[in-house]
């Protein structure tokens, strides 16, 4: 058994989705678990949708885009009008209008019955475009497989419920399918409400199957070739690492590269099923593999580049030194304020911390900080991580801009760089 994950960007057109199934296709020897996400840009359009509605502003133009997009699909895709898709997405539309009504007060829940929509909305394309092509499968709502608490908008998995769950219902479905298609993103609590995974949440999902399954790979399906060893918006000649290890993978996701979340790799590492990132650009080529051990013996550096940084430095008003009551005040007004600190370093005199720009809270950040201390920041920096580091390629890197701050251990090293 195995299980893929499609995300947004692999089912953002017709061509998309006829993409998608004929990947499909080709992988039916075995019984097989289609995790699907929103199309495109759905589901940022769904929460502006939300927002508009909760600031009584008009939602038609907002709510005419997301139908005319997914009908546009649907159009190119069923050119018979009288096809079932029609109406079973007009019945999803129907839900949508009718989300606004339910209970404002409770913005998370009311949140998760609009936003999961997206996933609603392109799994039932997928599965009726695969069966239009002749490719027998079929369509389960993932509230019957994933069990979630009630915590809107991020759900946690009740692991052992949803075993069970998804245990019996692939059994029912592959008894008579090789296919089945479902959600992503969602799970369901136990009163059958919808309850989303968090953002970017299908990766999650399609970890929760295979782990439940505990199956023998899961391929997510994504718009590179594999995991790169940089992002590519930000470098030049990036290369594709063949295999990496899951605590790997776990370091690098921490440090930020947006590969895929620790949350998703960490059933998988548990289990120990692979974890394989391919292109849907380019089904044949070989990808990424995530796994226990790899069997390659060098190292290539990977750059992790997190914009948007602030560093800033913090001193006693009187001279004295930073002690541990000064530290456990400083990390509370952090918390407070919601900043996360991606790097320390203390001296005997001051204390400075890089950490993400949170422009919301900043202010008060400061504000707070300077009632007792001397505080003096630099903004717009960037944090370049680099693992497996040599010195030429901190040099290469850094280019002619000014290192703030560095720091380094045998495997990492850290530097806060201006522009
Ligand atoms: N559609 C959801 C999102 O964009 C979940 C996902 O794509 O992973 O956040
Ligand atoms: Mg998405």
């Amino acid at each position: 058994m195995q299980v893929f994950k499609f995300g947004g960007a692999s089912v953002d057109s017709a061509k998309g989705v006829q993409n998608v199934c004929q990947i499909i296709a080709q992988h039916l020897d075995k019984p097989l678990v289609v995790v699907v996400s929103a199309m495109g840009k759905t589901t940022n359009a769904l929460e502006d949708l939300l927002a508009a509605n909760r600031e009584k502003r008009d939602t038609m133009p907002i709510y005419n885009q997301i139908r005319g997009y997914h009908f546009q699909i649907v159009n190119e895709l069923f050119p018979d009008k009288s096809h079932r898709i029609y109406s079973e997405l007009e019945s999803v539309f129907f839900t949508m209008m009718n989300s606004y009504k339910l209970s404002e007060e409770d913005y998370d829940y009311q949140y998760d019955q609009m936003v999961g929509l997206g996933e609603v909305l392109s799994s039932k394309i997928l599965s009726y475009y695969l069966q239009y092509c002749e490719i027998p499968n079929k369509w389960v709502d993932v509230k019957t497989c994933i069990a979630t608490d009630s915590t809107f908008r991020e759900g946690k998995v009740n692991w052992s419920k949803s075993e069970i769950q998804i245990r019996e219902v692939t059994q029912n479905v592959f008894s008579e399918y090789n296919c089945l298609v479902t959600q992503g993103f969602i799970g369901g609590d136990d009163k059958g409400r919808m309850v989303t995974l968090g953002r970017e949440g299908s990766d999650y999902s399609a970890a929760i199957f295979a782990y439940c399954l505990n199956v023998e790979n899961l391929t997510i399906w994504k718009d590179v070739p594999g995991f790169l060893n940089a992002d590519p918006r930000y470098f030049k000649d990036t290369q594709k690492l063949d295999e990496i290890t899951y605590s790997e993978a776990i370091e690098l996701a921490y440090y930020g590269a947006t590969i895929i979340h620790p949350k998703s790799i960490k059933p998988l590492q548990n289990r120990r099923i692979p974890l394989i990132v391919k292109s849907f650009k380019n089904p044949d080529a070989e990808g990424s593999i995530i796994l226990n051990e790899t069997s390659e013996k060098t190292k290539i550096p990977c750059y992790i580049c997190k914009p948007k940084q602030v560093l800033i430095s913090i001193y006693p008003k009187d001279f004295s030194f930073i002690a541990e009551q000064n530290m456990s005040y400083i990390f509370f007004v952090f918390a407070e304020n919601n900043m996360k600190i991606n790097l320390i370093q203390n001296s005997a005199v001051s204390f400075t911390v890089c950490a993400d720009e949170n422009k919301q809270h900043f202010g008060d950040l400061i504000e707070a900080l300077s009632n007792n201390f001397k505080v003096r920041y630099n903004d717009n920096l960037e944090l370049l991580t680099i693992r497996h580091y040599s010195e030429n390629d901190i040099k290469n890197v850094i280019g002619d801009r000014t290192v703030l701050l560095e720091q380094r251990n045998r495997t990492t090293a850290q530097l806060v760089l201006s522009k």
